[in-house]
């Protein structure tokens, strides 16, 4: 059930990238925080661009053909499979979200190319086993072969890190070796003392639902796997020569990229 009177992180973030599919309750919620972080809507959009970059080198470099997107969001331009398609009109994507309003607008997430394919589940991302034992992510991704796990913006919202860690080992432990995890995390590092001191002050009244890493945090998070370059880097950063100017700074953006391969 759509529920209206409820914050929704996926429609605050509708919201952020300038989309219709969102609620007053949603607005609200997003301003409140872009008073406090004014840049959150370049924060927002420069995630895409990552998403998209990413998506892009794995499908035109990496040989990759098949993607696990999880924390999806709602619909908006370049989709994970419209990236991916572009590039190899085979590849296939599952995407996961646990938002109802994300599955009343699977429709548009589900115009495969007819050589590829794509599915919806509606999971959370706290029970990793049953999303990898779902009859529709096995019929469509084969886990004999390399899959891209993406987490995109979503594992903040896992506020204790070592539940993090083992959603993050538990997925990768079902992948093949020469798989991929794309991750992007918001970070407090390059927060101001006065960031932190008007965030903390809005965690103690609950208006935060996020939880912001340090770049040690995220970097425990993929213990294990390689990292390709840059590293993990601001997603503004990663890999982003080629986006025309003016740039924004990593603390106007505040979320760490990466992209790693499992051995
Ligand atoms: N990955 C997209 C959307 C990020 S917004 C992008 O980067 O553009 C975060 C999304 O994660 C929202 O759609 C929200 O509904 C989803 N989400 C949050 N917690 C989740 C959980 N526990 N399980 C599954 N999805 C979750």
């Amino acid at each position: 059930m759509v529920d209206e009177t409820r914050v929704h992180s996926a429609r605050r973030y509708n919201y952020w990238l300038g989309g219709k599919d969102n609620f007053a309750v949603d607005r609200e919620s997003g301003d409140q925080i872009a008073a406090v972080f004014p840049t959150i809507r370049v924060t927002a959009r420069e995630n895409r661009g990552f998403l998209r970059r990413a998506v892009t080198h794995l499908t035109a470099e990496a040989g990759i053909r098949q993607f696990l997107d999880i924390g999806t969001g709602l619909p908006t331009a370049d989709n994970t499979h419209e990236v991916a398609q572009r590039l190899a009109g085979e590849a296939r994507v599952v995407y996961v979200d646990n938002d109802p309003m994300v599955l009343a607008h699977a429709r548009a997430l589900l115009t495969s190319t007819p050589e590829g394919r794509t599915a919806y589940l509606e999971a959370d991302l706290r029970e990793p086993e049953k999303i990898l034992a779902d009859p529709a992510v096995r019929d469509v991704l084969d886990f004999d072969r390399p899959i891209a796990l993406m987490l995109i913006a979503v594992l903040h919202f896992i506020d204790d890190t070592d539940e993090a860690r083992r959603i993050v080992r538990t997925l990768l432990d079902a992948l093949p070796a020469g798989s991929y995890l794309v991750l992007s995390h918001g970070t407090s590092d390059y927060a101001d003392a006065e960031t932190h001191a008007r965030f903390a002050a809005m965690a103690t009244r609950g208006a935060i639902d996020a939880w912001p890493r340090t770049r040690d945090e995220v970097r425990s998070l993929v213990d294990g796997l390689d990292l390709l370059e840059p590293g993990i880097a601001p997603v503004n950063e990663w890999r982003a020569e080629g986006e025309a100017g003016p740039r924004p700074t990593a603390a106007e953006v505040a979320v760490y990229g990466l992209v790693a391969r499992k051995p």
